[in-house]
């Protein structure tokens, strides 16, 4: 039977019964299942290294007999099983490895002597004996040899185990497959390579051969990255498409002639930066334009997206239509409203907080002043907004605060209601640009690469728990001259469990009374939304000068007089998410100070934490995030994030994201719907991948 990648494993008539019953119970269903259950390393079986006679760096792969086998003990309750390998072919210079696994007492079950065997470890010395704790082990059995060139005597895969699937039932199994395979039912997904391109010669099929049983270690990288390209090559896409899709809704001008912009910028007390009049005039080209515009604007913490948010909003409402801003939390969307409110209402612009539920219930106070019965120009909210139009008849223009917190499909219920308003949506997370690439790739991309003058300076310093004492001077001196500070006590657990709101609830007293009678204000997220409102509002006024809190200060909060910051268990946060958080102070004049405060134990904890200390730069901060953590955590998400990559790696591979950005480009461009003979076959790319960028 000839199979392609969905046919079902039963269906093959390779198996029996039980390894059927196997992979069925590992997952292992279909063809592709298997196929794209890629080998997590190699082992070169081809010649193996003679015994080492001392300690070595890297792993070693040996062929060894098995001299004997024991159970030792060391201590009442603790034991290891220790099998001791010799070469099969044993010289006068050869000496044994003691192979020792604790903990595992059923080995002395799997083991026995004169077994031939496969391991894979660090040699290293324990007293005069050589060693390897916990090797990688594969029993050759005697019905091996019919197998042997599946397990043997070439470039072997090891796989990540999988429902107890034994490692040969696995790459067994997947040698088998590919047998099957017809090599035209893996059509390729990239073109034909060019000549000159390192894939010359490639081909899909050749590929998923390669990364499973390479002849050559350089073999299996083509084949890596000619798979991990067609995985970018999925993700753009979607993403192109995703974009085209939105440029060919029809759209609309939605762009005043920049009057009020004009008189706006009069009354700042400020000048806008040469970043933000950059954005602003991107902007305006968007808004101005027949096709309806979808913009990222990406700045550092304190870069002042807030203000071209305000110029854009401004264009809009001259231009006679409603604008929505939308931030991911209720503190925010208040945040938003003040500094909105401060700068537009002198120009007689009608605002109005939308306070979803909480409207209801009574208790709130009904922050915007203007007439409740007239349309409002501008609406400002939480995300909630989307779901209740009631107010947006009119929508010209949607600022979506803070992105990572907010989906793409999320994103996509705007089209979908009607009318396709511009939107522009900002982002403090200083993403690398590799992965704005592939986050953001739907979208067009303003930078605010520019702080605002005017600043004090911002100085960080990691310190190992500092004595309350001095903590408490340290704050006295500062808060004695006016300023406002923050003390950040991380989430143990991703939502914030009672034993956290116990632990800040403590040191929010017990800096009260340090302080005092100076007060402090507490801030978790476990409070409802009406106490935290008021706590801001004390904050801001400066009643409190001190707050104690979890990381809901996180985004966005504006306090200009706050200029200290103490985190503690700083080691529990990303790079990224440190440097979000510090985001909130140096926003004055006075010179701020961040502390980091670390219990000590990690040495390599306290070396990342220094990066915060040597740069303010977001950008450097998050490459080096990612690189130590993964997409996944710097876009705050618990899973990796970025679906539909296996091989793939966002950091290493820019230059394939870059390359499979330009094939997608090409292809849509010439077929947008993919409907075509030449490229209906990639449309398996966007069923599979249709959303493969979810983050929230
Ligand atoms: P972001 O939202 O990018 O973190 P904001 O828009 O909240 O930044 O601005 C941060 C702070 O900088 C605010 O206190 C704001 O008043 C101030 N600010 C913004 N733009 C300027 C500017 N061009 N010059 C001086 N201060 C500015
Ligand atoms: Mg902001």
């Amino acid at each position: 039977m000839i199979a392609d990648l969905h046919t079902r494993l039963s269906a093959l008539g390779i198996f029996d019964n039980r390894a059927l019953g196997a992979l069925d119970a590992a997952g292992f269903t279909d063809v592709e299942s298997l196929l794209l259950w890629y080998p997590r390393r190699y082992e070169d079986r081809r010649q193996f290294s003679g015994f080492p006679t001392g300690p070595c760096d890297e792993a070693v792969c040996l062929l060894a007999r098995v001299e004997n086998c024991e159970t030792k003990y060391v201590g009442p309750r603790r034991r290891y099983f220790e099998a001791t390998m010799m070469p099969l072919d044993p010289g006068p210079l050869d000496q044994p490895i003691g192979c020792r696994w604790f903990n595992m007492p059923y080995l002395s079950k799997v083991f026995a002597a004169d077994q031939e065997v496969v391991i894979y470890g660090k040699p290293k010395w324990s007293g005069h004996r050589l060693v390897i704790d916990h090797p990688d082990y594969e029993i050759i059995e005697d019905g091996d040899s019919v197998e042997a060139d599946i397990h043997l005597r070439r470039i072997v895969p090891v796989y990540r185990l999988k429902e107890g699937l034994p490692q040969k039932v696995i790459r067994s199994a997947t040698f088998r497959v590919l047998d099957q395979l017809d090599p035209d039912a893996l059509p390729d997904l990239l073109r034909k390579p060019a000549e000159g391109s390192p894939f010359v010669g490639m081909s899909r099929y050749a590929a998923m051969r390669a990364i499973h049983f390479p002849d050559s270690i350089g073999e299996r990288e083509l084949a890596r990255d000619y798979l991990a390209l067609e995985e970018f090559f999925g993700l753009q896409l979607n993403m192109l498409r995703r974009k085209h899709t939105y440029a060919a809704q029809s759209g609309m001008r939605h762009c005043g002639e920049g009057k009020l912009l004009a008189k706006f910028q009069e009354l700042l007390p400020f000048a806008l930066t040469n970043a933000q009049l950059r954005a602003i005039g991107e902007v305006r080209a968007g808004l101005e334009s027949d096709a309806p515009m979808n913009r990222l604007l990406q700045g550092d913490v304190g870069s002042g997206k807030t203000f071209v948010a305000m110029a854009a909003a401004l264009l809009v409402v001259e231009a006679s239509f409603q604008v929505a801003i939308m931030a991911p939390t209720q503190i925010l969307a208040e945040q938003h409203y003040f500094v909105f409110q401060k700068h537009l209402e002198p120009l007689g612009i009608r605002l109005r907080l939308h306070t979803g539920s909480r409207r209801e219930d009574g208790n709130m106070p009904l922050f915007d002043g203007s007439d409740i019965d007239a349309e409002p120009q501008i609406v400002i909210g939480t995300h909630a907004l989307l779901y209740d139009d009631s107010q947006l008849s009119n929508l010209g223009l949607a600022v979506i605060d803070e992105q990572h917190k907010f989906g793409v499909s999320q994103r996509s219920r705007l089209i979908n209601k009607g009318v396709t308003p511009d939107v522009l949506v900002m982002t403090a997370t200083p993403i690398p640009r590799t992965l704005t690439m592939t986050v953001y790739g739907d979208l067009e991309v303003s930078v605010l690469d520019e702080l605002p003058a005017g600043r004090g300076k911002l100085v960080t310093a990691v310190r190992v728990e500092p004595d309350p004492k001095k903590v408490t001077a340290f704050l006295k001196q500062h808060l004695g001259e006016g300023r406002q500070a923050y003390m950040v006590y991380p989430l143990v657990e991703e939502s914030e469990k009672l034993a956290d709101v116990r632990a800040v609830t403590r040191e929010f007293e017990e800096w009260s009374e340090r302080l005092a009678p100076l007060q402090c204000g507490i801030l978790h997220g476990r409070m409802n939304g009406d106490e935290k409102d008021a706590v801001m509002a004390r904050f801001r006024s400066q009643e409190v000068k001190v707050l104690v809190s979890t990381t809901v200060v996180e985004v966005g909060v504006d306090v200009p007089n706050a200029n200290i910051m103490i985190i503690y268990h700083a080691d529990r946060f990303g790079l990224a998410q440190l440097h979000q958080l510090r985001g909130r102070i140096g926003r004055g004049e006075h010179d701020s100070y961040c502390v980091l405060v670390c219990d000590g134990k990690n040495p390599e904890a306290i070396e990342k934490l220094k990066l915060l200390e040597a740069t303010r730069d977001g950008f450097r901060i998050a490459e080096a995030d990612l690189r130590m953590r993964g997409p996944g955590e710097l876009l705050g998400t618990a899973q990796s994030g970025v679906a539909g990559l296996r091989l793939g790696d966002l950091v290493a591979d820019a230059r394939l994201v870059k390359v499979s950005r330009d094939l997608a480009s090409e292809v849509l461009g010439v077929d947008p719907t993919l409907e075509s003979p030449e490229y209906r076959h990639l449309r398996v790319l966007l069923d599979v991948r249709g959303e493969g960028v979810e983050l929230s």
